[in-house]
């Protein structure tokens, strides 16, 4: 579902990611960690081209993000064409970024009315069923403002899938959240992932990466220094870097 081959980005003269390459099957989870400043939201950014990488290539779902390459040459796609590649990648932030001005329910349905062109009664009747997945049916006419923060995260991960995406990506969604609602929105991207939802996640939450991550990688310096399932990365890690981070945060 996505494949990474020595991806680079820079920022002027500062090289942010340094060659990441890695593969995400359909139906996994893959979830980094890793210091802050170590390149984790440029990468995600990068996946769905909000940012254009410097060298490498990236594939989603076996489409070459933001590129179309005949030959040995690339050329760079149109805006349009990114938009429609885009739609089919979930996004969710450490801020909720929900419209402050629309109810729950119009915050859902805005893009697969503008954006799909879905008819208004089937938008509301997928959002309704987005909602009672999420646990927030009942909040359907609310404003984001009289939500709680980890009922605010859980609308924009519904508002995310109802763009019926491919991919989720994830960048640190409970990080600005009280500890107690951190588990709310965690259980609710247990379940995404349950259903087969392929996930990219940048979380600190390491209990959710060990249970949930098929994969951990674990960045630093804008290069993945290891890889692997939760019980060798977390567990017995192979770089003393790894290690240093994992005594930080466990
Ligand atoms: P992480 O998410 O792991 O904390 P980031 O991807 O946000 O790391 O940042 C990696 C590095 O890139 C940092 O040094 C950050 O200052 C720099 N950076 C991120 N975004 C920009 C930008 N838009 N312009 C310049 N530098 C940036
Ligand atoms: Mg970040």
């Amino acid at each position: 579902m996505v494949r990474a081959v020595d991806v680079h980005k820079r920022y002027g003269r500062d090289e942010v990611l340094k060659g990441i390459s890695l593969e995400v099957a359909a139906g996994e989870v893959l979830c980094l960690i890793g210091p802050s400043g170590s390149g984790k939201s440029t990468f995600l950014r990068c996946i769905n081209h909000l940012e254009k990488i410097d060298g490498g290539r990236l594939w989603v779902d076996g489409e070459l993000m933001g590129y179309r390459a005949r030959g040995d040459c690339l050329y760079e796609l149109g805006e349009r064409e990114v938009c429609r590649q885009r739609s089919a990648i979930g996004m969710v932030f450490q801020r909720f970024n929900l419209f402050p001005h629309m109810t729950v329910l119009e915050n859902i349905i805005e893009a697969p009315l503008r954006v799909k062109g879905e008819s208004r009664a089937a938008a509301i009747q997928h959002a309704q069923a987005l909602l009672q997945r999420v646990g927030l049916l009942a909040k359907a006419g609310a404003y984001p403002a009289h939500l709680s923060g980890g009922q605010q995260q859980r609308v924009a991960i519904a508002r995310a899938l109802a763009m019926r995406p491919r991919l989720m990506l994830f960048d640190e969604p409970t990080s600005a959240l009280d500890p107690e609602l951190v588990d709310e929105v965690l259980a609710v991207m247990r379940g995404l992932a349950e259903d087969g939802m392929t996930m990219v996640v940048v979380t600190h939450e390491m209990a959710f990466a060990r249970d949930v991550g098929d994969t951990i990688a674990f960045m630093d310096g804008g290069v993945i220094v290891e890889s692997g399932p939760p019980g060798q990365v977390l567990l017995r890690p192979r770089h003393e870097r790894t290690r240093a981070f994992l005594s930080r945060v466990i």
